[in-house]
């Protein structure tokens, strides 16, 4: 059997350091046996789907050195490789379950689904659908199509009993079909999930072994169930333990840079972050910490995989990259290597419209332009009480900013100054004394260029983790706190 794997994103955000862990144990175990590794954009959720978004990811997996055999733009016979170009195919799929008994069409409105689930709450039954529409008669569902009733697929689970299959790595599950949902398969606009979209692919691109990370365990008895109502083999299932925060929390962003972007930003090593990410629940023979691409496929065994639930620990990867810079770059390629950074004509080009106002001399733009090419800024707890703000309200219009701009979909100046007017205005503060702070904690001083461009030409990352460092210098927010700032924040609209 040959082995093929793949790694299959969904383009709705920013490029994920979980994705790039899942794609390099996926490509490993692949190559390191002489298999293929592909990749395939699942990007059936039209509304949050976007090109940037699919862009942003590819690019990333390229730049942090992972590469695929198959995808949307290498090409490869099994394609085509993004999901929304295959709907025809998985309409076909579910018709042919609807024919064998083993899906239905479903009438239900959302009215009637609110109301059920309301019902189960309020009961304390647990939650999914009910069965309404899974025996209608022929005559029935004839006269609904007649009507033009819209409707989407779903498909019948077992009541009772259970399912059991094996992961690699942690051996037999078993799961009750009680707790899976009668899943629907194709909305209402004709448009699969994820779940039959995913199952349909994996069998048709051939995946022998679907790694992946371990909050897709529950839906592996859907899967499975799917796979049998075909009649098609299983490939085998492995998943993979989270990433999580040093708080052993799952890995977020609200608590740590999560996009390979900042990582990108931040000025650590491509080669460096993919050895780092190799040692999430991995590890040598040997036990070493640094290791190249190339070591690990060779040394490559997924059974070496604990479950303990990897850390990534920011501070462990920068020691490790310090390494990467001493050990494996010469002081030509150290050179290269900054310049392809941010040390170039491009970031300057970026910044020289707003830094020429400013400039008297030619040195200017040192002090003026450093914090765009650094990481963390060197401030302190006084810098920012210098605003003269009360501590409370300072901290209130930090943690109100980020989270605002948590929101922020696309990453441009005027989104970015309509978010913090919007708080502003809602915290009844004038916009000068409300951005004071703001300045300092992404440029480190209140006379540099404004702070929306300064955010937009850091990137979104970036801009936030100076805030949440800015925070972390007050003090931090506590549990308690978080939630009574939580309930401000809501209040404010
Ligand atoms: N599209 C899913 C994701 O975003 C893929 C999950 C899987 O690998 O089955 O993670």
């Amino acid at each position: 059997m040959t082995i093929r794997t793949r790694i299959a994103p969904s383009p709705t955000g920013d490029p994920h350091v979980g994705t790039a862990y899942v794609a390099l144990f996926n490509m490993v175990f692949a190559r390191s046996q002489g298999g293929q590794f592909l990749l395939r954009i699942e990007d059936t959720d039209q509304t949050r789907s976007t090109p940037e978004s699919e862009q942003a990811i590819l690019d990333a997996l390229s730049w942090i050195g992972l590469d695929w055999d198959e995808g949307p733009n290498v090409g490869g016979d099994k394609g085509p490789y993004r999901q929304s170009e295959r709907s025809d195919i998985y309409r076909k799929y579910a018709e042919e379950l609807i024919e064998k008994g083993y899906a239905f069409r479903c009438f239900c409105t959302p009215q009637r689904l609110d109301e059920l689930r309301a019902t189960q709450m309020q009961e304390k039954q647990p939650l999914g659908y009910d069965g309404h529409c899974e025996n209608l008669s022929e005559e029935e569902i004839a006269k609904r199509l007649g009507n033009n009733e819209p409707y989407v697929v779903r498909m019948k689970v077992p009541r009772e009993g259970q399912c059991t299959f094996n992961d690699m790595l942690r051996g037999e599950i078993s799961i009750d079909w009680a707790q899976i949902d009668m899943q629907i398969l194709l909305k209402a606009d004709g448009m699969p999930t994820y779940h039959l979209a995913n199952v349909v692919d994996d069998h048709l691109m051939q995946i022998s072994h679907v790694i992946r990370g371990e909050e897709w365990i529950n839906s592996a008895p859907k899967h499975i169930l799917l796979y049998q109502y075909f009649g098609w083999d299983i490939p085998v299932f492995c998943h993979l333990p989270l990433l999580r925060n040093v708080d052993k929390s799952k890995l977020s962003k609200r608590k740590n840079p999560t996009s390979i972007l900042y990582y990108q930003r931040m000025g650590y090593l491509p080669e460096a972050l993919l050895n780092y990410l190799g040692r999430m629940g991995w590890s040598m023979p040997d036990e070493r910490e640094k290791f190249t691409l190339d070591d690990m496929l060779k040394e490559f065994d997924i059974q070496r995989v604990s479950l303990g639930g990897p850390i990534f620990d920011v501070e462990k990867l920068s020691w490790l990259n310090g390494m990467w810079i001493r050990e494996e770059l010469t002081d030509e390629q150290l050179a290269d290597r900054l310049q392809q950074w941010a040390l170039n004509r491009d970031t300057l080009m970026a910044f020289l419209p707003f830094a020429k106002q400013r400039m008297e001399t030619l040195s200017d733009i040192a002090p003026l332009g450093s914090y765009l090419v650094s990481g963390m800024l060197p401030i302190s707890e006084e810098d920012l009480r210098s605003t003269g703000m009360e501590d409370d309200q300072l901290m209130e219009v930090l943690q109100f900013s980020l989270w605002r701009l948590e929101s922020i979909q696309q990453w441009q100046r005027d989104n970015i100054f309509d978010a913090l007017k919007s708080i502003a205005d809602a915290m009844d503060i004038k916009m000068k004394p409300f951005l004071a702070p703001l300045f300092i904690a992404i440029a480190g001083s209140s006379s540099s260029i404004s702070v929306m461009d300064s955010m937009a030409l850091l990137g979104a990352d970036m801009s936030r983790a100076r805030l949440r460092h800015a925070i972390d210098l007050l003090g931090g927010v506590g549990k308690k706190k978080l939630k009574k700032m939580e309930k401000a924040y809501q209040q404010l609209g």
